[in-house]
């Protein structure tokens, strides 16, 4: 139910960050219109790998439940593997939860809809919407210019797939990519990779780019693969560089801050707390307690304050994984050192 007098907010964007902070809002009896591109259920570029203090967040907002209710796999321990090395498999410092976007994205549409939430899929929000009133989780920005690195994500569900952890991660010279369990006995394969010269935006044969090189751990884990090939998609023009989100005009939420680079797992965690933080000054600001400026400040400087350790830490991880002649050595390491794997793990988290 509205509470009285209550003012309306519209969120642009029905992705994690969107779908949690419109569940939250209703739950204050806010009035919430959220409009959404594209149309539930469907597939994304995602690792499907939720790991981190979202988790709370998702607790706190009653949709833990939801979750396991919806078949989520609890993922305790890890492994690396480069070309030639191997690590682990290892106790991840504390357990994630895996689950298709697929069932994720609409588990939580459905949710905000019970809630009384105005949900308008296949409704672009466009510039004019923005200012007072209006929250954007339209997601990643895309890269600008062709400086640096050009990355794009590809991923595809497939059965018949036997793990050696929870969660393997297998890098190569182009990049990485993770293989979890999910929902469903279906396993999540989902790579970053660097863009080579010539190559199409979502990298040519995106199978070809999944099942590693001829001969490496990976191609072998996959030999006998059984590929949902509707479940396959690609992203490209990632922008890996952290922003502050007391740098963006308008009230912003998950990736429309910045985006966490993907080997940190920890993307979709940001989402789910940035939403949890933006619900308080929110729900002030509906309820006329507060001003839009000073709900923007605060929820941008609350965000930035969560995040800007982490997203220090995953801007030098990332560099250090993605460089080929360290993986060999950082795998090794790993296999040795708890407290290597601890601090990476924990520190950007
Ligand atoms: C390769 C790769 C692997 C990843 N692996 C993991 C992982 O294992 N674990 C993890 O935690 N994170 C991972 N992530 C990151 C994670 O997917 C994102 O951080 C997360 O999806 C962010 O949620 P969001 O709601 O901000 O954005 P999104 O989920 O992208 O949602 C944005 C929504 O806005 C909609 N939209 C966009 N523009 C408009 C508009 N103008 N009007 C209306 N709607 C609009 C889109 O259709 C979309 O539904 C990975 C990312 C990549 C690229």
């Amino acid at each position: 139910m509205n509470m009285a007098g209550a003012k309306p907010i519209t969120i642009i964007g029905g992705g994690l960050a969107g779908l949690t902070l419109g569940i939250g809002l209703r739950r204050h009896g806010v009035p919430v219109t959220l409009q959404e591109a594209g149309h539930y259920p469907r597939h994304r570029v995602c690792g499907e790998f939720i790991s981190g203090r979202g988790q709370q967040s998702l607790a706190r907002l009653g949709l833990r439940e939801l979750l396991d209710q919806a078949g989520a796999v609890s993922a305790q321990t890890t492994a690396f593997y480069s070309a030639s090395q191997k690590s682990g498999p290892h106790a991840l410092p504390s357990p994630a939860i895996c689950l298709s976007r697929h069932t994720l994205d609409l588990v939580l549409a459905k949710r905000f809809r019970e809630l009384g939430g105005e949900l308008l899929e296949g409704r672009r929000g466009s510039p004019e919407h923005s200012g007072e009133g209006f929250v954007r989780a339209t997601g990643r920005r895309a890269q600008t210019g062709a400086n640096g690195p050009q990355w794009f994500g590809l991923k595809i569900h497939a059965r018949n797939v036997v793990l050696a952890a929870d969660l393997e991660m297998h890098f190569s010279p182009g990049g990485y990519v993770g293989l979890c369990r999910i929902n469903g006995g279906e396993v999540n394969i989902c790579g970053l990779f660097r863009k080579r010269a010539g190559e199409n935006s979502e990298g040519g044969n995106g199978h070809e780019r999944l099942r590693g090189h001829p001969g490496s751990p990976l191609q072998e884990r996959l030999a006998g693969a059984k590929f949902d090939e509707g479940s396959l998609c690609a992203v490209a023009g990632l922008a890996l560089r952290p922003q502050q989100a007391a740098a963006r005009a308008e009230i912003c939420v998950g990736d429309a801050i910045t985006m966490i680079p993907p080997v940190t797992g920890n993307g979709m965690s940001m989402a789910f707390e940035s939403a949890e933080i933006a619900v308080e000054p929110l729900t002030a600001w509906s309820r006329g307690e507060t001003a839009w400026s000073e709900a923007h400040r605060k929820i941008a400087k609350d965000c930035d304050a969560a995040f800007a350790r982490r997203l220090a830490w995953a801007r030098w991880l990332q560099q250090l994984v993605l460089t080929p002649s360290l993986q060999k050595p950082l795998v090794a390491l790993a296999a040795r050192s708890e407290w290597f794997r601890r601090l990476a793990f924990v520190c950007t988290r």
